[in-house]
């Protein structure tokens, strides 16, 4: 295989998703449903301006329905879970999803868990995070959603082989380890505290990195033919965006890898559309 083949084109992948989602808005349409995701934004960082927009623009090439709340960085907690209270209420909103960070002054876990687990599009309740770690049916967080998506597009085994995930954050390691311990996989989860990473790494037959340290996974820690999954999403001093791996040594060695921009990222957004029609179809059928 030559090495383009082996690297992931994750907006190829997503764009497949897409147009079968088109397809279902559609046929929903027909039927009275039309699916809406609100978003909501609280301060300036300039990154979750990148991902409100964005799903802005992909609801509006689904043909789904946006409503977009910019909120000032001063806004509080009750200011935020009264909108929130709202957006619960509105029969015509189906999804919610807040950005995260959120401002310091802001309580995160009040704010998850004030959101309609019917409408939590992004797994982020309590609820939903109980019901993913029971094995039970949920709204599954679209990152680590993405990453099994797009690790099912490549036909990749996951069962019986050994998965190492990178991380052990709320919102992509936990939860995606999660997925591939239901996908069968042995599942091992390093993080900071990880004693020799690299003795661990090697044993993956899928190596999954969500960790924020630019270029952590160097080619020597990936096992041949490994299937390599960058999560991580880091700006260096000039502005370039990298991975948690090295791509351009890695790609030599593993058996699949996806790129920082074109992988992963580019599944996530389509992600949360895709659990906004579950939720508007669950919804409009009680
Ligand atoms: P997070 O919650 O801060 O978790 C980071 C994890 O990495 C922690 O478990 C931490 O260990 C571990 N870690 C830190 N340094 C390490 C090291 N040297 N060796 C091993 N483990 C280490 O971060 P996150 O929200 O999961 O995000 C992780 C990365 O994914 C970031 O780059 C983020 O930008 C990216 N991301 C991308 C997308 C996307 O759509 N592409 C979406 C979300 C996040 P401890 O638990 O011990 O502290």
């Amino acid at each position: 295989m030559s090495t383009k083949e082996r690297v992931i084109d994750g907006r190829a992948i997503a764009k497949g998703f897409q147009s079968d989602l088109r397809e279902e808005i559609e046929s929903l349409k027909k039927f009275g449903i039309f699916p809406k995701l609100a978003v909501v934004w609280v301060g300036d960082d300039p990154a979750s301006g990148y991902y409100f927009r964005a799903k802005e623009k992909l609801a509006g090439e689904l043909g789904m329905g946006f409503e977009g709340l910019h909120l000032q960085k001063s806004t509080n907690t009750r200011n935020l879970i009264a909108k929130l209270g709202s957006l619960n209420q509105d029969i015509t909103v189906h999804g919610i999803l807040v950005e995260f960070p959120l401002p310091e002054e802001i309580d995160s876990r009040s704010i998850q868990d004030a959101i309609a687990p019917e409408k939590d599009v992004d797994g982020v309740t309590l609820i939903s995070q109980g019901k993913l770690f029971a094995g039970k049916e949920s709204f599954i967080p679209a990152t680590p959603y993405g990453v099994i998506k797009l690790l099912e597009a490549c036909e990749v085994e996951l069962q019986g082989k050994h998965a190492v995930v990178l991380g052990r954050g709320e919102v992509v390691g936990k939860p995606l380890a999660m997925l591939l311990l239901k996908a069968n996989a042995t599942v091992t989860i390093c993080h900071s505290r990880t004693k020799d990473l690299k003795r661990h790494t090697l044993q993956a037959d899928v190596l999954c990195a969500a960790v924020g340290v630019p270029h952590l996974v160097t080619e020597e820690m990936i096992k041949p033919g490994a299937a390599v999954i960058d999560i991580g999403y880091n700006a260096l001093k000039d502005g370039t965006i990298v991975g948690d791996v090295d791509f351009e040594k890695a790609k030599g060695k593993a058996g699949l890898i996806t790129p920082v921009k074109g992988g992963v990222g580019a599944m996530t957004a389509t992600m949360i559309m895709a659990n906004t029609i579950q939720a508007a179809k669950a919804i409009c059928s009680k």
